[in-house]
């Protein structure tokens, strides 16, 4: 549709007008920073960074109702910067000129309801919202599709050029980021670190394809993430991992959208999201208490944060109820096939800590809760989900197995209604499931196979079938006619079929 077949009322709303006054904020100390050059922690204390919008007062100042017609007017147009995250532009990056928007295909993946049986065996209405079918494969393409936007922003103020975009990686941040400065070539050029053999062979094709650099490091996550820091702080380079807080603006779409999806009432619904290095929940959150202090949606949701109890240190911080004496501890983790959250020591747990009170003050009550889950279950249900219609990863299994967690524990209240987070497509980490189906796993992972849940594929070769087909060699006549019989014979007795 034209902008100018749209109501008259709303038709002047619809092009981001507002422009904010963006500057991080340290949450240690609380200090303040222009937005001009891209940092990643305060200077005077080293905490994490947070963008926010001073002129945010303004969109208070916007009814609810409007700002739905806005979006939802957005929807229908056929302009590039606003069919991704920058729909929700005065919310993301409104600093950002739509001209230098860069716009991928990212963001409004589909949300799928899941079938009657799935409902019944996990006893909740719910729902997946799947981010592995964004470009990359992965929701790391928000937060990236934000980045990116902004450096272009500076490439094309002539602030800087010649950008050495660099990130660690548990393989899908690298995936996304290499995608996304390769669409910015020539002006933008990128490098990923690896933990070598931490990866699967999927998210390591897909750096090397958009022709960065790659990196691979003896050791965890962690490690690379040391190394990275140590380059960004002594090298002129563009920190690509969720330290940088436009990542963060970025992955709010998720929520953002999920408030559209569901005709911005949210208040009975519980968003769960897997845990690595706590970026997403710190999105969803803030994207969250964005839009209830504009008055966009009403109420607060709960949120659900899951991690494998091989990768747990979010989980452990909050096991302790006195919110006085908790105390971060970073661990050392364990494999775990949720393998792009294993993380021990996540960048953005001050950020977390921050908005996990905040969020709970401003609802009033408890809204955000913390499971962990066995591997065993995040393979069965991710195994289950996928028998029943999903494309969900090891993480969305995780994601589904803290829900039904959450069940248990009496988290969930019976007329909730859940949307997980499928944070990848489910042939990222196909490995996993081959491990499963092959009765493969290493024991410290400590998975037994679902012998119900097990496939694999049956080889028909009848016996003493003289002549088979091959490549280049055809088969002709009664030796095709005969091989096309038995073998069709086959497997109708393997599927028990009954002759017509
Ligand atoms: C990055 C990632 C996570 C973890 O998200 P965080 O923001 O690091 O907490 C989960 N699943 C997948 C597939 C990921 O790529
Ligand atoms: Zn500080």
């Amino acid at each position: 549709m034209k902008l100018d077949d749209l109501p008259s009322d709303i038709r002047s709303e619809i092009l981001p007008q507002h422009t904010g006054r963006l500057i991080y904020r340290c949450l240690g100390c609380g200090r303040e920073f222009g937005i001009e050059e891209l940092i990643y922690v305060c200077s005077d204390c080293g905490q994490v960074l947070l963008i926010h919008d001073l002129n945010f007062e303004r969109l208070t100042k916007i009814a609810g109702t409007v700002w739905r017609r806005i979006f939802d007017y957005r929807k229908l147009l056929n302009i590039p910067a606003l069919k991704g995250i920058y729909r929700y532009h005065e919310f993301i990056g409104p600093v950002i000129p739509l001209d230098a928007v860069v716009y991928l295909g990212e963001g409004h993946t589909p949300v799928v309801e899941a079938n009657s049986f799935l409902q019944e065996k996990v006893g909740l209405q719910f729902y997946f919202k799947n981010d592995g079918q964004n470009p990359s494969a992965s929701f790391k393409d928000r937060g990236m599709a934000s980045a990116l936007s902004y450096i272009n922003a500076m490439v094309k103020k002539g602030k800087v050029s010649d950008v050495l975009a660099i990130c660690a990686s548990t393989g899908d941040t690298s995936a996304s980021a290499a995608l996304y400065a390769s669409y910015l070539a020539p002006h933008i050029k990128s490098a990923v670190l690896l933990p070598h053999k931490k990866v699967t062979p999927q998210q390591l094709s897909q750096p090397l394809g958009s022709g960065a650099r790659v990196f691979e490091i003896p050791g965890v996550f962690d490690d690379c993430m040391k190394v990275v820091e140590a380059l960004s702080e002594d090298y002129n380079v563009a920190l690509l991992n969720s330290k940088n807080a436009w990542r963060i603006l970025g992955q709010e779409s998720y929520c953002y959208e999920i408030a559209q999806d569901f005709e911005y009432e949210v208040s009975n619904m519980v968003v769960v999201v897997p845990i690595g290095n706590a970026g997403n929940i710190t999105a969803v959150m803030s994207g969250f208490l964005k839009f209830l202090e504009a008055g966009v949606i009403n109420g607060l949701p709960k949120i659900l944060g899951v991690q494998s109890e091989h990768a747990n240190p979010v989980y452990r911080y909050y096991l302790e109820p006195d919110s006085k004496k908790r105390k971060f501890k970073p661990l050392t983790v364990k494999p775990s096939v949720a393998q792009a959250a294993m993380i021990g020591n996540p960048v953005s747990m001050p950020r977390v800590i921050h908005l996990v009170e905040k969020y709970n003050q401003l609802a009033g009550s408890q809204r955000v809760f913390f499971v962990e889950v066995t591997e065993q279950a995040i393979m069965d249900w991710e195994i289950t989900a996928n028998r029943n219609g999903h494309i969900a990863c090891t993480h969305g299994g995780e994601a589904l197995a803290g829900l039904v967690e959450a069940n248990h524990r009496g988290i969930t209240a019976q007329n909730d209604i859940a949307v997980i987070k499928s944070t990848a497509h489910a042939l990222k980490f196909a490995e996993f499931q081959e491990m499963y189906f092959e009765q493969q796993f290493p024991p410290e992972f400590n998975i037994k196979p679902d012998s119900d849940l097990i496939n694999a594929p049956v080889y028909v070769q009848p016996k003493d079938l003289e002549h088979l087909p091959a490549p280049g060699k055809p088969l002709a006549g009664d030796d095709f006619k005969v091989f096309v019989r038995r073998v069709s014979d086959e497997i109708a007795g393997l599927l028990d079929l009954k002759k017509r």
